[in-house]
């Protein structure tokens, strides 16, 4: 066993978890905090054998916790929700030095989410069982049978909220699973393991392989003994892994990059509307959610602008372990290089900024908030994703207009619009996306689907909607009336 890293006193295992224990590796990735670009630890990286063994491991665990059926499994998922609320505090700090998500997010809002994330799906995992259908030919039980070996796949900018978002469905339907978490923030999955083997779950039912994704990610995923892969992350990569679990028709769901769209009506409220528009900063941008094309109807531009502009001075970027702290670092200078990018080609194509556009006096990563002004929708700074603390602005004269730009990117994961009621319901049926919010934002309910349409993802999670992924689903069927086989009957 490699030596723990310490973390203000918080011992973090850089090994792998496989099979109950921790596995060491001969290779190693170093992995930096944003908040200071200081060396955090070297990392177990995984190679073929280690990802040979987390498969083996979670195959060999699967009937045995199959078995168990949902009462049981959802008791032992309760007890690992548990343990993870009185680590709260402790992952809640190592995620802000891992990813640079503020401190005060992740213990006031985070950790009770992730908590949730695994007793939710573990309560909701009793009913799914149990699905009945009174047919005119036959009684069907429609059984959730757990599908096997899951393999997880999570990005950096939310690692403890994704994983167990993943986690908790996978594990509550009752297959076994192997965690590949982002090599650029992976403490917090070492972590969890630590919590599910201390809370009793099985050996082999939750594996962690830690590693980069062009080697160790694309070995677990290609491989054969997997039933699903849930992946989340960014479109070139679903793109690879889509031809890589092809080779086996490995069901496989996608949750991507967006470029979502923020609409301004002119009837709408714009202190409202000005203040959720500031919200887009938050993780520096780095929500996959965030509605970063701001589409304001003509008649109200001006007077947003300037109600935003006043929020947004006020917000304070900094260290993401200062309570006053409302903006944190970019997560690491590759993803500083490609926003500084993005803005300075904006830039030289004309756009006004309106302000930030540059980095923060703060230095090392920070990133000042920034309102790009004068934009195309043909643009590359509108139709790509930058994922960063950058908004473009837009105006409109009519709804179709707002709906046509809206709707004119690849992506299609959320949209918001501000507006009176009915006329915010109106403009938001006719939009292009998985989510979409009427006066209000990041609204989330987990019985809900969760998931968007082109570029932005294939398949839902949530609800009922992760079952139908986990799971295979089977029908089991009686005959209604007596059953008496005939060649002229059906
Ligand atoms: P990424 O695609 O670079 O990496 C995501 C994960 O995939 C990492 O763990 C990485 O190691 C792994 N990976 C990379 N290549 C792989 C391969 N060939 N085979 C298997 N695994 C591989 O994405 P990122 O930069 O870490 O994350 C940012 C992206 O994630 C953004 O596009 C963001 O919008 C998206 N995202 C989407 C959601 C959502 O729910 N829709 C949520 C958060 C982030």
């Amino acid at each position: 066993m490699t030596a723990f890293i310490d973390i203000d006193g918080i011992q973090v295992s850089p090994d792998h978890y496989i099979d109950g224990h921790r596995v060491g590796s001969s290779e190693s990735f170093a992995d930096h905090s944003p908040i200071d670009g200081r060396l955090i630890g070297h990392i177990a990286a995984g190679l073929p054998e280690h990802c040979d063994a987390a498969l083996d491991a979670a195959r060999r665990a699967f009937p045995a916790w199959a078995a168990l059926g949902p009462a049981a499994r959802a008791e032992r998922l309760l007890a690992f929700a548990e343990a993870f609320k009185r680590r709260g505090d402790d992952l809640a700090r190592v995620e802000s030095e891992d990813n640079g998500m503020l401190v005060t997010r992740l213990r006031g809002h985070q950790v009770e989410r992730c908590a949730h994330n695994i007793a939710f799906f573990a309560q909701q995992a009793l009913q799914q069982q149990d699905h009945r259908i009174e047919g005119k030919n036959a009684r069907h039980h429609v059984r959730y049978d757990p599908a096997g070996v899951c393999v997880l796949i999570t990005p950096w900018n939310s690692p403890m909220m994704l994983t167990t978002w993943k986690l908790g469905p996978a594990l509550a339907a009752g297959n076994t699973v192997v965690v590949k978490p982002p090599e650029w923030a992976p403490l917090t999955c070492s972590l969890l393991a630590d919590i599910a083997h201390q809370a009793g779950i099985p050996p082999g039912v939750f594996n962690v392989v830690q590693g980069l994704g062009a080697t160790t990610g694309a070995a677990l995923v290609a491989d054969p003994r997997v039933a699903r892969v849930s992946f989340t992350g960014s479109v070139p990569t679903a793109k690879t892994i889509a031809a890589a679990t092809a080779r086996h028709l490995t069901p496989t769901s996608f949750e991507l990059g967006g470029k979502s769209p923020l609409i301004v009506l002119p009837d709408a409220d714009l202190d409202l509307a000005a203040a959720t528009a500031a919200l887009q900063y938050r993780n520096a941008g780095q929500v996959c959610l965030a509605g970063t094309r701001l589409l304001v109807h003509a008649d109200v531009a001006d007077d947003f602008v300037a109600r935003m502009k006043k929020v947004v001075d006020g917000l304070k970027v900094g260290d993401p372990r200062e309570p006053a702290t409302e903006i944190g670092p970019l997560i690491h200078p590759r993803q500083f290089d490609k926003v500084t990018g993005y803005v300075e080609r904006a830039r030289a194509r004309g756009a006004r900024i309106l302000w930030g556009g540059r980095p923060h006096p703060q230095g090392s990563l920070y990133y000042e908030p920034t309102l790009i002004d004068g934009v195309e929708q043909e643009d590359e700074i509108v139709q790509e994703e930058v994922f960063g603390p950058v908004l473009t602005l837009q105006r409109f004269t009519s709804d179709g207009e707002a709906v046509h730009l809206a709707n004119g990117t690849r992506y299609g994961l959320a949209a918001t619009v501000f507006g009176a009621p009915d006329h915010a319901a109106v403009v938001g049926r006719q939009l292009r996306a998985g989510m979409v919010w009427l006066n209000a934002f990041f609204l989330r309910d987990l019985e809900a689907p969760f998931g968007g349409v082109g570029d932005s993802g294939i398949g839902r999670e949530g609800g009922h909607w992760s079952f139908d992924f986990f799971c295979d689903i089977k029908d089991v069927m009686q005959p209604q009336k007596p059953y008496a086989p005939a060649f002229a009957g059906r």
